[in-house]
């Protein structure tokens, strides 16, 4: 049970504005903002940590994050069963070689129960504003129900959450349905409609191939052709289940599966290692796709690995039906029930579906946290999200963030780096609380020399050179998703918390010195530019 306290209303705060008087103040140690994978893996490690003061918020009536979210036909996994769980609470008998979003999501509230998470959830309980209050040495967040004053928060809202909904005229006055991947209208029927689909990464191509058979005509807009590899899926019947669910044999499965992830990674920083598997894909292309100007359309013109590598058997053949049109293009307008595409083609549809992934870089919850200083985190980062060791914020104390800006490897599990983080995290949780620390926040310098570092090895990754556009690269042309190292060093990196390079509590007229420093230096530096 957790140990959240209600408080009477008479906490000083330089910026109490903001809290509502009539709600309810509750003080926890740890706030964990999202039950996602991550928000789970941190309530579980929270608790083998002794902590048990800590509440997770959820916006949702229930937890999963995006795998609660995306029940769009044929959604699935990219990465193996075997590798998609934690190190901690594996599972050994997966149906399928890829696991199926109603399985992973099974997972999830599985793994929930068996730690007895669920009574640490506020459901239906969104984070709206968060400020860090600097003279009570806590996090104010507010949502609908309560005021909450937390010592530190761990944010584990993801970035694959808030969809883009294309800027496109006339989208908004569309006669027909229209939805979003993450938002699958399942009482929309879609048997013997006019559909189009806009966007083919890595949502659609799981899509199409479920609704082809059904729709009468398909309409799918490709701005960008992605590279997909033949996905090695199968069912795994119960005797091979139980194999596979032998200490050995999983483990050593789990080993091989890391470690060939790992070598393919190898390819992202030297991207001409990646030529042989783009042969692959284009062999793949080759044989499932028979018409050259389908095969033309659907063929990539950049180096494989620039965007998310996919893998599907059944997307090629579901484009090459009679009722599929696939348009090179992406869309210009929408008027009426008539889609107008980019080359100029007209078409009449009675369902459109964004198959148009979400806002990675510009994520939502930056909007709404106030550090120290009282700006925005979108202020602070102008686009570009930055954090040191992809964990934690300058001006930004005691918070830290699970798949932060920087970390994300493209080619592995995403457990691992949540497992990676959550380390760190409790590693930092750990020191606060046998040395009675307030407060911690990582040095400037430090996050700035970081980053310098993260720059100047991303500047030969394929993701910079591949010559794509991709949710990789921000607003202002800057790679604030990709993790340069191998998944070895990122463990290295977020293996324990590294006081050195933090400001801590008695530190605190340091830190004021630091800002005096760079604000002095800054100055110095503006001067000199303009003498
Ligand atoms: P995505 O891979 O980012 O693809 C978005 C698609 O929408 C692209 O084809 C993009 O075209 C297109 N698009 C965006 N805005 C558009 C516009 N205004 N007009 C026309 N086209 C537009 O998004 P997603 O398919 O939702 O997948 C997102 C991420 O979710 C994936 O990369 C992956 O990390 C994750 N995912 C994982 C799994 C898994 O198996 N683990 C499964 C599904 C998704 P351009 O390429 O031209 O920008």
């Amino acid at each position: 049970m957790t140990a959240a306290k209600t408080k009477p209303r008479n906490v000083t705060s330089s910026k109490r504005k903001v809290e509502n008087a009539s709600l309810p103040i509750k003080e926890v140690e740890v706030l964990v903002v999202g039950a996602g994978i991550s928000g789970i893996g941190a309530a579980i490690r929270l608790q083998k940590e002794g902590v048990s003061n800590f509440v997770v918020l959820e916006k949702a009536k229930s937890l999963g994050g995006t795998w609660r979210d995306n029940t769009y036909p044929g959604c699935a996994c990219d990465v193996p069963s075997a590798l998609y769980s934690f190190s901690f609470a594996q599972k050994s008998d997966w149906t399928r070689v890829f696991a199926g979003q109603p399985e992973i999501l099974d997972y999830v509230e599985d793994t929930a129960r068996r730690h007895q998470i669920e009574s640490f959830i506020r459901f239906g309980e969104p984070a709206q504003e968060s400020y860090w209050d600097d003279k009570a040495c806590h996090w104010v967040v507010t949502t609908a129900k309560a005021t909450w004053h937390a010592r530190s928060i761990i944010s584990c809202t993801g970035y694959l959450h808030a969809p883009i909904i294309p800027n496109l005229p006339g989208l908004h006055e569309f006669s027909g349905e229209m939805f979003h991947s993450s938002h699958w209208k399942h009482d929309v029927d879609l048997t013997g409609k006019r559909v189009a689909v806009i966007g083919t990464g890595a949502s659609a191509i799981q899509f199409v191939p479920e609704i082809q058979p059904l729709v009468s005509e398909l309409k799918v807009y490709q701005r960008t052709p992605q590279w997909i590899l033949p996905k090695m899926d199968s069912s795994l019947p119960p005797l091979q289940r139980r194999l596979l669910g032998l200490p050995m044999v999983k483990e050593a499965l789990r080993n091989a599966i890391y470690a060939g992830f790992e070598t393919f990674g190898i390819g992202f920083r030297r991207p001409t290692l990646l030529k042989q598997v783009e042969r692959l894909a284009r062999a793949h292309i080759r044989w499932a796709v028979r018409d050259p100007k389908l095969r033309d359309i659907v063929t990539p013109n950049y180096t494989l690995g620039c965007k998310r590598v996919l893998m599907s058997n059944n997307y090629y053949p579901a484009l090459a039906q009679q009722n599929v049109e696939v348009f090179a293009t992406g869309v210009k307008e929408i008027r009426g029930n008539t889609l107008i595409g980019e080359d100029g083609s007209e078409r009449e549809v009675d369902v459109i579906i964004l198959g148009t992934g979400f806002h990675v870089s510009d994520q939502p919850i930056a909007h709404h946290v106030r550090g120290k200083d009282g700006r925005l985190l979108s202020e602070v980062w102008a686009g570009s999200p930055e954090a040191y060791r992809g964990s934690t914020i300058s001006g930004f104390p005691n918070l830290f963030l699970i798949l932060g800006p920087n970390l994300a490897i493209g080619h592995n599990s995403a457990f691992i780096v949540i497992e990676a983080q959550l380390k760190y995290a409790m590693s930092a949780l750990r020191t606060m609380r046998e040395r009675q620390l307030m407060r911690i926040e990582v040095r400037g310098s430090a996050q700035a020399a970081y980053n310098e570092q993260v720059q100047a090895a991303l500047q030969g990754t394929v993701w910079n050179t591949g010559g794509c556009s991709s949710y990789y690269i921000d607003a202002n042309g800057k790679n604030s998703i990709g993790f340069p190292w191998s998944t070895l060093t990122m463990k290295r990196l977020l293996d324990k918390f590294d006081e050195e390079n933090y400001f801590i509590m008695p530190e605190l007229e340091s830190s004021l010195d630091e800002n005096i420093t760079s604000l002095s230096k800054q100055n110095s530096e503006v001067v000199g530019a303009s003498a």
